[in-house]
């Protein structure tokens, strides 16, 4: 969510690194955008709506060369999007841009005011500038001021600071919103996360919460809360910049589609050998006898097709939990309790929290994130990598399906360790595993199908989707991708459910979706569907060719093979992602950064 970048270094054309730096970082999200940049003066520069506008209206702005120099892209939490509150934000001799949120903003800025501080934005902060210079009046060490700062902040922050009192060097602190830096021969750069400093360097080091970090062109410092230098270790980014780029195709979102069958076979292969392989390659689950998955958006989706599966192959219960719920709740687990964390950034605020409240209480957890070494990565008990590479189109596709890909193996190798499943039975699923990725691209390359079924539905007010079981948690990730690329309208319901009170919303030509796999619920679920056809409704089946002559209503369909069940829920939602994504493109909407939505949501 919004992104910061900051540069220390040789003198250059900084206008220039900066944007180029910022858009790399735009499928984060936001929707305003500033710099400021030091040659002898702090030039401030900012501009509503896209980086684009940002870059017109530097262009108008004569700017030496400069050594030093931060930006930002601002996804507005306090205050509309607008110019003046857009970052940097700059009080007496403090320039700093922010990503996050100061929960207690409010009686700070009570206090400043007192002191004479007067404010012309919204934002929070604004506020946290003010409190900055209001403590450097007194102290004239920036680490210490900054560490200062830190105690008196409630919420989250990455900052990129720079104090007119030392421009030879860059600041930064975080506290719960991602920031790297990335470390080169003749420059040093921070941003909100690698894909802003691959074009400068592979080399970078991860900061930890309080930690504060001060940049020399040829020197990085931390220091940690007790103000003692620290010994970072530097990392290296093991991706190739071309993974970021569109490499020919229209969009990141089909890009990334097109990209499942070969991550899900780089995610499953060290796996799917034989189950020893899947016993040996994750962490020992035999002591559990309850499960939580915690996650949020399309994860939590992937969590409730493994809370299916789960609970069906190895007689586990499993309680799927939105992350922004169960971290205020009160929750129910013991020693034998697993608590499964998912996120494609590994930076979700949300879900860091929720870990962070189990791990308090010494429960065991474990990670399903993407990328190597973010936060909830590092601080989950064990870690299971999904291999998505870079995910840049916000509306997510190839992460969840590594996500689902990697729950199934979880609950293939409970099963085992559960004695619900035979050593022949997980071998002879894991080899029709490996089958998978080209079912899928079998499916992909049916591309003009998906168009044309796109074609019945982009003109739609409201969609609803209806499934039972697992076919309804597709149902929930098919309609969260219409809605956030389409801004259509759409709900998923148990289809069960619908003659309880939805049926209402029914009537000639309602666009209607259903997800039959499921053989157990096939034929109620198309009693419900029917329903709906005798209410008018314009009926697409997604089913699997064991089922397809079925029904005798008439509907457009879209049939895929049908597999083993446990694997079954992988081939069926890639149509949903297709068509989703075609609807968005007829009607022209933004679909690799959707109105309003952020990649990463590190705010709270
Ligand atoms: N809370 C700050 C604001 O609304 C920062 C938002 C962001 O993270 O971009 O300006």
């Amino acid at each position: 969510m919004c992104g910061i970048v900051g540069y220390i270094g040789k003198k250059c054309d900084l206008k220039k690194v900066l944007i180029d730096n910022l858009k790399t970082l735009e499928y984060r999200g936001y929707d305003s955008a500033g710099v400021a940049i030091y040659d002898g003066n702090i030039n401030i520069v900012k501009a509503k709506g896209k980086i684009v506008n940002l870059e017109n209206s530097l262009k108008d702005v004569d700017i030496c060369d400069s050594n030093l120099g931060i930006a930002h892209t601002r996804w507005a939490t306090h205050g509309e999007a607008n110019d003046i509150n857009s970052h940097p934000h700059r009080v007496g001799k403090v320039t700093l841009v922010h990503n996050g949120i100061i929960e207690n903003y409010n009686d700070l800025k009570k206090d400043l005011i007192r002191q004479g501080y007067i404010f012309v934005s919204d934002t929070d902060t604004e506020v946290l500038v003010a409190l900055l210079d209001s403590i450097k009046k007194k102290e004239k060490d920036n680490i210490k001021a900054i560490n200062s700062l830190s105690k008196l902040l409630i919420g989250s922050y990455a900052l990129g600071i720079i104090f007119d009192d030392d421009c030879e060097h860059l600041y930064a602190v975080r506290k719960d919103s991602p920031l790297i830096i990335g470390v080169c021969n003749d420059c040093n750069l921070i941003a909100s996360d690698v894909t802003a400093i691959i074009d400068y360097t592979k080399k970078y080091m991860l900061i930890d919460d309080y930690e504060i970090a001060k940049l020399g062109k040829d020197i990085v410092e931390v220091f940690n809360s007790d103000l003692l230098l620290v010994n970072k270790e530097i990392s290296e980014v093991t991706w190739d910049i071309n993974q970021a780029k569109k490499n020919g195709f229209s969009h990141f979102m089909l890009k990334e589609i097109n990209e499942e069958p070969i991550v899900l076979k780089e995610t499953i292969s060290e796996y799917i050998k034989d189950v020893n392989a899947l016993i040996k390659k994750m962490p020992d689950f035999s002591k559990y006898n309850k499960i939580h998955i915690v996650a949020c958006g399309s994860a939590m989706h992937a969590g409730l097709v493994g809370k299916s599966i789960i609970e069906e192959y190895a007689g586990i219960p499993v309680i799927v939990e939105l992350a922004s719920e169960y971290r205020y709740k009160k929750n129910f687990y013991d020693s034998k309790t697993l608590v499964i964390f998912i996120s494609q950034s590994g930076e979700t605020a949300d879900t860091i929290a929720a870990l962070r409240n189990v791990n308090n209480d010494n429960i065991d957890t474990l990670a399903i994130v993407n990328v190597v070494g973010s936060t909830i990565a590092r601080e989950a008990k064990e870690v299971l990598y999904i291999r998505a590479g870079v995910e840049i189109a916000v509306a997510t596709t190839k992460a969840y399906l590594l996500q689902v890909a990697m729950l199934i193996l979880v609950g293939l190798n409970l099963a085992y360790t559960n004695k619900k499943l035979s050593e022949n039975e997980v071998n002879f699923i894991l080899n029709e595993f490996e089958e998978i990725p080209s079912k899928i691209q079998n499916i992909i390359c049916r591309d003009s199908e998906c168009f044309n079924l796109a074609k019945e539905i982009y003109e739609a007010k409201d969609v609803f989707f209806l499934g039972r079981g697992i076919d309804y948690s597709i149902c929930m990730e098919g309609s969260l991708k219409l809605k956030e690329i389409s801004y259509i309208h759409s709900e998923a319901y148990a289809a069960g459910e619908l003659k309880h009170g939805t049926i209402s919303l029914i009537e000639k030509g309602t666009n209607v979706i259903g997800v039959i796999t499921d053989e157990s619920l096939m034929l109620k679920t198309l009693s419900n569907i029917k329903e709906t056809v005798a209410r008018g409704a314009k009926v697409l089946l997604i089913t699997t060719d064991k089922f397809n002559s079925h029904y005798d209503f008439n509907c457009h369909e879209f049939v895929v093979e049908k597999v083993n069940s446990v694997l079954q829920p992988l081939l069926i939602v890639v149509p949903l992602q297709l068509i989703a994504f075609e609807v968005a493109r007829l009607r022209g909407c933004d679909i690799d950064k959707p109105r309003n939505l952020a990649k990463s949501v590190t705010v709270e």
